[in-house]
């Protein structure tokens, strides 16, 4: 589990790549949290500490490492951040190029 941390996270020019790439990743290697999400009572478990929480439960029985659960968040967080910086990116250009497209109109129909 280090090694996946480690080789996911040490080379920041590729990281946004590799995270995005990453996202099956994640789901994969903490599948026993995603599985025991979907057992939580509470519909998209937060894994917050409530009662009959599945998650908070395996970790108050011994069986999910506390940290595991912290990485997981964590990995989540940078995700979804990761994602949200990527698709903002993506309708800036998609704006530019339309402004680019409208100049071009305005140009062949002379109408500048
Ligand atoms: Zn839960």
């Amino acid at each position: 589990m280090a090694d996946f941390f480690s080789t996911t996270t040490d080379t920041p020019g590729i990281r946004e790549l590799q995270l995005i790439d990453c996202d099956d990743g994640i789901r994969h290697t903490f599948a026993d949290i995603d599985a025991l999400a979907t057992q939580c009572r509470f519909n998209n478990c937060k894994y917050l500490a409530k009662p009959g929480c599945a998650v908070q439960h395996s970790i108050a029985q011994g069986t999910l490492d506390a940290r595991r659960l912290t990485n997981y968040q964590k990995l989540n967080e940078e995700q979804a951040r990761n994602s949200a910086s990527l698709k903002e990116k993506r309708t800036q250009e998609r704006q530019f190029s339309n402004m680019v497209k409208s100049v071009k109109t305005l140009k062949a129909n002379k109408t500048y």
